[in-house]
């Protein structure tokens, strides 16, 4: 049985009033909410344990040590990986930089990238920076007029393309649906090709498992899991992450340094110069017990049930187009409304203290593929109820009454 209601009282910010109205939040594809043990554990590092890691000899540097290092093997233990194959940064976004940037050797003139045309931009800039630096080129599996992509155009542009790299979003964050991951990589490896998971939105939903996937590399950022923000991590196959260029230098990270020359650390320690976000690891540690205390099983039925309430309500209402709709999904739905501008939606929601996004999701590519500015988006997290997509949709139909 999962209690939602046990679980909504260990968020705190969840009993808020906007704008005189209970808080409904449904922007949980931006980021979740805190619930009490990491607020308190990141509260807690200040009060007793704070010191820089890897360098005291003192009492406290060591606890700071060692509840940053406790984190790391927490992650690794989770996504069943090594320890020493976490590398901790700022978010998804710095791990896709540094693993685009750590590739350059890896990658010459003319070979192929292969992306989706639904990635975030995150996991389309980096890439072409890093096509910019070499020659390589960049290509995309086109998604078809819903927004979804076909197995079957996705196997056939592996084969045809043969990408020496390979990077994909496991959930979609525009729409919220999962990818074949594993399937796709099973074909890309066919060709050696080294493969990329962004798992910034699936992570919280999915406890992906990155050997069973059999990428190389896997991303996510600890905001969207119920941790802080400023924290991130990759996954990296030890061989190949330890390949990888440095990202930035500094200290850290060095094994030994004179005026003349430097030699580095190896990975983990090597991507992570200067003094990290201690505080925001530490309380990343709390959001892991959080989610492992969580069947996950039962908590993905949950979302999915909002997901298909939801749209069930959807297709009630005259001029909805929802976008993207494929039941194989994290518990996002994303829609429009026949004439009328997603923002002045997302406006008169919030009046009504329904959190929402809007707009192109750093999606541009996609939105342009539909044919669409933006979509309002609702993406669910475990802790939203059928009470308060009840609440959405009266919001909603008032909202177009007043926009008629
Ligand atoms: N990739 C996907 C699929 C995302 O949804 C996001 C954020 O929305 C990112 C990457 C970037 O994550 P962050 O902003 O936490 O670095």
């Amino acid at each position: 049985m999962f209690d939602v209601q046990a679980i909504r009282s260990e968020f705190p910010i969840l009993e808020s009033q906007v704008h005189g109205n209970p808080l409904v939040y449904f922007d949980n594809g931006a980021t979740t909410q805190k619930p009490n043990m990491v607020i308190e554990a990141e509260r807690q590092f200040y009060l007793q344990h704070n010191a820089n890691v890897h360098r005291g000899a003192h009492y406290l540097s060591a606890c700071a040590t060692r509840q940053y290092e406790e984190t790391r093997s927490r992650l690794a233990a989770y996504l069943e990986v090594e320890t020493k194959e976490i590398v901790w940064t700022k978010g998804a976004t710095e791990s896709l930089n540094l693993i685009a940037h750590g590739l350059q050797n890896h990658i010459s003139k003319n070979e192929v990238i292969l992306l989706s045309e639904l990635e975030h931009h995150a996991n389309i800039v980096p890439w072409q920076q890093l096509a910019n630096k070499t020659g390589a080129i960049v290509k995309a599996i086109p998604v078809d007029s819903q927004g979804i992509i076909s197995i079957d155009v996705a196997l056939e542009y592996i084969q045809r393309y043969k990408p020496r790299i390979f990077a994909i979003a496991h959930a979609s964050n525009g729409l919220g649906n999962i990818q074949p991951v594993a399937q796709l990589i099973a074909e890309a490896k066919k060709h050696n090709t080294i493969c990329v998971v962004d798992g910034a939105q699936a992570f919280a939903h999915l406890a992906p498992k990155p050997i069973e996937l059999g990428c190389d590399f896997y991303v996510g950022s600890a905001h969207k899991a119920f941790g802080p923000t400023g924290v991130g991590f990759l996954y990296g196959r030890y061989e190949l992450l330890n390949q990888l260029l440095p990202y930035q230098t500094g200290g850290e990270m060095i094994d030994t340094v004179t005026i003349e020359h430097t030699t580095f650390n190896d990975a983990p320690s090597k991507f992570e110069a200067g003094t990290p976000n201690i505080a925001g690891v530490v309380a990343f540690g709390a959001a892991l017990k959080f989610i492992q205390a969580i069947d996950r099983r039962t908590s993905q039925k949950h979302e999915l049930t909002l997901r298909t309430a939801l749209v069930e309500e959807l297709r009630r209402i005259p001029n909805i187009v929802l976008i993207g709709d494929h039941e194989h999904n994290i518990g996002t739905v994303s829609f429009v409304v026949n004439g009328v501008h997603p923002l002045d939606i997302a406006t008169l929601l919030d009046h009504q203290g329904i959190a929402v996004r809007t707009g192109h999701h750093c999606n541009q590519p996609l939105m342009q593929k539909l044919q669409i500015s933006g979509t309002v988006r609702v993406s669910f997290s475990l802790y939203n109820t059928l009470d308060e997509i009840a609440l959405f949709i009266t919001a909603l139909n008032e909202s177009l009454d007043l926009l008629k």
